[in-house]
């Protein structure tokens, strides 16, 4: 079910819930992927930390 929930919380997280920025990297935010965790961040400030059930 991992592959299913990341790809869900990628889609969920694709735009940033508070300002709609939908780039990573180069500074305007990251989606960042281990194991047990999946983090949004964006440049607004937003961040986001899901822990992802096994
Ligand atoms: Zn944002």
């Amino acid at each position: 079910m991992y592959a299913e929930k990341v790809f869900q919380l990628m889609e969920q997280y694709l735009y940033c819930p508070d300002c709609g920025n939908q780039f990573v990297g180069n500074g305007t935010g990251s989606i960042n992927i281990t194991e047990d965790q999946f983090t949004r961040t964006c440049e607004c400030g937003f961040q986001k930390t899901i822990k992802i059930p096994e």
